[in-house]
């Protein structure tokens, strides 16, 4: 990836265009079924711009509850894209909504002063509900829903690449029907930076404008294009991440933990002190982040079969002391994308 970027052809995006920047781009494009797309510097700008683009100051906005867009972006929903967040339940599974709740969250006509609500964001995977996988049809039948109702529909795809992996299903499958998507190149394709935002022609000549306000406007933007060029090519590659979060979640069961069957590469861990549990983990060795109430690890692009061997070794079981584990040691990092 390094050489890749080191070697890559470039131009200056700000001015006319970076030609590797333009070819991953219209890359990400096809795969998603987009008519045009727009490299972003992070996932959260991505969102961002995508949410600006459809919200009105003070517009409502549906998510499901846990959603990246609501809980993990700052607040710049409603900071910079002036939305009203409006949390739905996951009534239909993990990370999903029913199409049912999605209309009767959006309502129908209502007194002028009444809350307007106009974008439902989803997202795929859901990253709180444990990395939780929609399917086609039950994507297909939300937005549906949504057009319904009038309402716009942005997907948070951060995490979409896992969600086809998992379901065997290309990622434009997953797309269908959606105004804009959010892919992550930097998850676990592990790209060191860069994201891509899709949609109509017309979405993507403000998403430029918007980018450039928002300070994301590079130049020689080739050499971090290129290193999303390599993670692409890695996409087939996640089914191994997800192997490795069951053998994951597998050892810690086995070891007394309460770990969820992950649907991809997120293992939800229940504990009864978090804060102490991430902590116990840290000092042996074993980096994980508290998410949604519980403890999450990760595996991904730089998480071995070895790692993980290390990883279950390190922690141990569940009622166990740290023994076994003094001396030093590198740090395995499951928690970091
Ligand atoms: C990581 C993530 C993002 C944001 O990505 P950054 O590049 O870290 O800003 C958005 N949505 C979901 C679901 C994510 O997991």
């Amino acid at each position: 990836m390094r050489a890749a970027m080191a070697a890559a052809e470039v131009g200056d995006d700000v001015l006319d265009r970076d030609p590797t920047m333009r070819e991953l781009e219209l890359r990400v494009a096809g795969l998603l079924g987009a008519t045009d797309a727009l490299w972003t510097p992070s996932g959260s700008m991505g969102n961002l711009i995508a949410l600006m683009h459809h919200l009105g100051r003070g517009d409502a906005f549906l998510a499901p509850a846990g959603a990246h867009v609501l809980d993990n972006e700052l607040g710049t929903a409603a900071w910079l894209a002036g939305g009203m967040p409006r949390p739905l339940e996951h009534d239909a599974g993990a990370g999903k909504v029913s199409p049912s709740a999605v209309r009767r969250a959006a309502g129908g006509e209502s007194p002028y002063h009444a809350l307007r609500t106009t974008l439902l964001c989803l997202e795929n995977t859901h990253n709180a509900a444990g990395g939780a996988v929609t399917a086609p049809d039950e994507h297909a039948a939300v937005v549906a829903a949504a057009r319904g109702a009038k309402l716009k529909v942005h997907l948070d795809g951060a995490r979409l690449w896992h969600a086809s992996v998992a379901l065997g299903v290309p990622p434009a499958a997953l797309t269908v029907g959606v105004d804009t998507v959010q892919v992550c190149l930097s998850k676990g394709l592990g790209a060191p930076v860069g994201s891509v935002v899709a949609g109509s022609a017309e979405f993507v000549a403000d998403a430029r404008r918007l980018r450039k306000m928002l300070g994301g406007g590079v130049r020689q933007g080739g050499v971090l294009a290129a290193a999303g060029l390599v993670a692409l090519d890695r996409i087939d590659r996640l089914a191994e991440d997800h192997d490795r979060a069951h053998t994951l979640a597998e050892g810690l069961r086995d070891r007394g933990w309460q770990a969820g069957v992950p649907q991809t590469n997120i293992v939800l861990v229940e504990v009864a002190d978090l804060t102490g549990t991430v902590a116990r983990f840290e000092a042996a060795g074993v980096r994980a982040v508290p998410m949604a109430g519980k403890v999450r690890l990760m595996t991904h692009a730089d998480i071995s079969d070895a790692d993980i061997a290390t990883a279950l070794r390190r922690i141990g079981p569940i009622d166990g002391a740290t023994a076994g584990n003094g001396g030093r040691r590198s740090p395995v990092r499951p928690g970091r994308r």
